[in-house]
């Protein structure tokens, strides 16, 4: 059984990829990533972001992020699995968490 529509947390959606976390404000339609390079300070932020809309690619674990209405410039990801083969899994989400809750509100 597969759950892939993106987790609430607050109102910021987020997606699971294997090296980030990805942020996404929908009301604003603006995102950004927590690298999870940085764990021992919890994770890195990048800078809110502008973006149009998201992707979910059923077929596959791949997601598109539009950065303008017309789709010309896309970023492409795909989502990290808890038995992930793009990264065997040894991600863990739990530090991100902990980065979401360290980002405090908004
Ligand atoms: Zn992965």
């Amino acid at each position: 059984m597969r759950h892939d529509v993106p987790m609430e947390t607050n109102d910021l959606s987020t997606l699971e990829s294997c090296n980030s976390t990805w942020l996404f404000d929908d009301a604003a339609h603006r995102f950004r990533r927590i690298l999870k390079d940085g764990s021992r300070n919890g994770g890195v932020a990048t800078p809110w972001q502008d973006f149009s809309k998201v992707e979910l690619d059923d077929d596959s674990d791949s997601f598109s992020v539009w950065l303008n209405p017309e789709g010309t410039r896309r970023l492409r990801s795909w989502r990290h699995r808890s038995h992930c083969e793009a990264c065997g899994g040894e991600v863990t989400t739990e530090l991100n968490l902990a980065a979401i809750a360290a980002l405090g509100g908004r």
